[in-house]
C-alpha cells in the first residue's frame, strides 16, 4: 500500500509508522531522516540541504524529489511505503503522483494545547536518548498516560539524568504548529478532494493508536 501521514510534530506521527509500516510489510520513509544522513554523509545533495534545514526552511522540491525518487527505487519500496513528513508542497504531491499513485492519507488530528502540554512535558537521558513524558493528559475521550521512569528523573535503561530540551518553549513550539498548520492546509484540501484523507483523532498512547489507525488502512484496502 501507499500511505501518507499528515500530523503535526508532536502528534507521535513518526512512532506510529516506525510501528506500523513493518506489519504491512513496507518501509517507513522519513523525508527529514533522509535529508539528516545527507548531511551527516555530506553528499551533493545534504551539501544543498543544510543550509535550508538550519533555517528551519523547507528544502526546495527538487532537491526532496532527488531523495524520494532514489528511495523509492530501492526493492523495499516495491509493495508500498508510509511517508511521513513528506509531501509538504502541493508540487511535491504533485510530483509524487506522477511516479507513485498515494491510495491513503492519514491525518491525524490534535489540539494544539494538547501537543504544548506533551512537548513540554518530555524528559530524555542525557546519557542514552530515551524519552519519558510526565504528563497525564486526560480529557473527554483523551487520555494519555505519562511515561514514567521508575525513579524520577533517573533513565531506567541506563541511569542517566532526565532532562527536558531548553529550546523547546511554549512560543517555539506554538511558531512551529502555526507553520505547520499553514504549510499543509493546502495538501489537506488536495488529499480530500481526492477522497484519499482519512482523519484519525490522537486520543491515546501509542498502544491505543497503532490498532486505530491499522482498522483505518485496512478499511481502505478493499
Ligand atoms: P521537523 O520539520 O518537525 O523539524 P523533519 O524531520 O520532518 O522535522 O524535517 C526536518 C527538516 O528537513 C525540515 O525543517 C525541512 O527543512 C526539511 N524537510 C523534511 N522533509 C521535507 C519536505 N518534504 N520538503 C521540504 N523540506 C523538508
Ligand atoms: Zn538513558
Amino acid at each position: 500500500m501507499n500511505i501518507v501521514f499528515l500530523g503535526p510534530p508532536g502528534s507521535g506521527k513518526g512512532t506510529y509508522a516506525s510501528r506500523i509500516a513493518p506489519q504491512l510489510g513496507i518501509p517507513h520513509i522519513s523525508t527529514g531522516d533522509l535529508l539528516r544522513e545527507a548531511v551527516a554523509k555530506k553528499t551533493p545533495l545534504g551539501k544543498k540541504a543544510e543550509s535550508y534545514m538550519k533555517k528551519g526552511a523547507l528544502v526546495p522540491d527538487d532537491i526532496i524529489m532527488q531523495i524520494v525518487k532514489e528511495r523509492l527505487g530501492k526493492k523495499d519500496a516495491r509493495p508500498g511505503f508510509i511517508f511521513d513528513g513528506f509531501p509538504r508542497t502541493i508540487e511535491q504531491a504533485d510530483s509524487l503522483e506522477r511516479i507513485r499513485r498515494v491510495e491513503i492519507v492519514i491525518n491525524l488530528k490534535i489540539p494544539d494545547f494538547v501537543i504544548i502540554q506533551k512537548i513540554l512535558a518530555r524528559r530524555t537521558c542525557e546519557k542514552c536518548g530515551e524519552i519519558y513524558n510526565i504528563a497525564h493528559i486526560k480529557f473527554g475521550k483523551v487520555n494519555m498516560p505519562p511515561v514514567s521512569p521508575k525513579k524520577l528523573g533517573i533513565c531506567d535503561k541506563c541511569g542517566g539524568k532526565l532532562v527536558s530540551r531548553s529550546d523547546e518553549t511554549e512560543q517555539i513550539i506554538k511558531d512551529r504548529l502555526d507553520v505547520y498548520r499553514k504549510q499543509t492546509q493546502p495538501l489537506i484540501d488536495y488529499y480530500t478532494k481526492k477522497k484519499l484523507l482519512r482523519n484519525v483523532d490522537v486520543i491515546g498512547s501509542p498502544e491505543v493508536m497503532v490498532p486505530i489507525i491499522m482498522a483505518e488502512i485496512k478499511k481502505s484496502k478493499k
